[in-house]
């Protein structure tokens, strides 16, 4: 939401201007939504079978409403490729109460009463160790991501910290190393170390 800003005599002639171009920009866009999401009749789904509608830009929209196939709430409103493969694809990764992207949501683990998993990794912040608990790989991947500026597959992150490579390893502590240089720094990157950063930001976890 932008915020309504007070109406100076400095700035009194611009907003009625402002004004027309927020409204006009509002139509634009919905105009935008209206042509991205328009229901087309003369098609169906190529995949029988699959709840939700064709659009006119060839996507087709899912309506399934909840992964396990009962209705909730909240909508699926994914869209993809109205294709098979697209659409079996999203069915069996969102709405299979059986695939390993279900299985890994924290719902299923509560609902089954699984361990909780256990993160084992340095804090990026370099003050000691995050043990963080997280029900289903999800949660903890998500974690991962969040608080430890983690990219790369997954897999990895189910492994215990004695049992990565060294490089895997190093993957973490020049992260860690390179906040620390960083509050040093007085919150700045050096050149060379926003080039790291950089760096970082693209690389993934190696695999071995
Ligand atoms: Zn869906
Ligand atoms: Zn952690």
């Amino acid at each position: 939401m932008a915020r309504v800003r007070a109406i100076t005599p400095r700035n009194r002639a611009t907003v009625p201007r402002q004004r027309a171009t927020m409204l006009h920009n509002r139509a634009a866009r919905a105009a935008q939504v209206a042509q991205v999401a328009q229901v087309d009749h003369t098609q169906s789904p190529t995949l029988a079978g699959a709840v939700g509608h064709a659009l006119t830009n060839g996507m087709f929209q899912c309506t399934r409403m909840d992964r396990h196939g009962k209705p909730t709430n909240t909508e699926c409103g994914n869209t993809m490729k109205n294709e098979k493969h697209h659409i079996r694809s999203h069915l069996n990764k969102l709405h299979n109460p059986d695939s390993k992207y279900a299985k890994s949501q924290a719902s299923f683990a509560k609902a089954n009463e699984l361990p909780q998993l256990r993160c084992d990794r340095p804090r990026l912040d370099g003050k000691g160790w995050c043990t963080r608990a997280r029900s289903g790989q999800h949660s903890l991947v998500e974690h991962a991501h969040r608080d430890h500026e983690f990219r790369g597959k997954s897999d990895s992150l189910f492994t215990p910290w004695k049992d990565l490579s060294d490089k895997q390893r190093a993957y973490y502590l020049e992260r860690i190393d390179l906040k620390k240089r960083y509050e040093q720094n007085g919150s700045v990157y050096n050149p060379e170390d926003e080039t790291l950063r950089k760096r970082f930001e693209k690389e993934k976890f190696p695999d071995a």
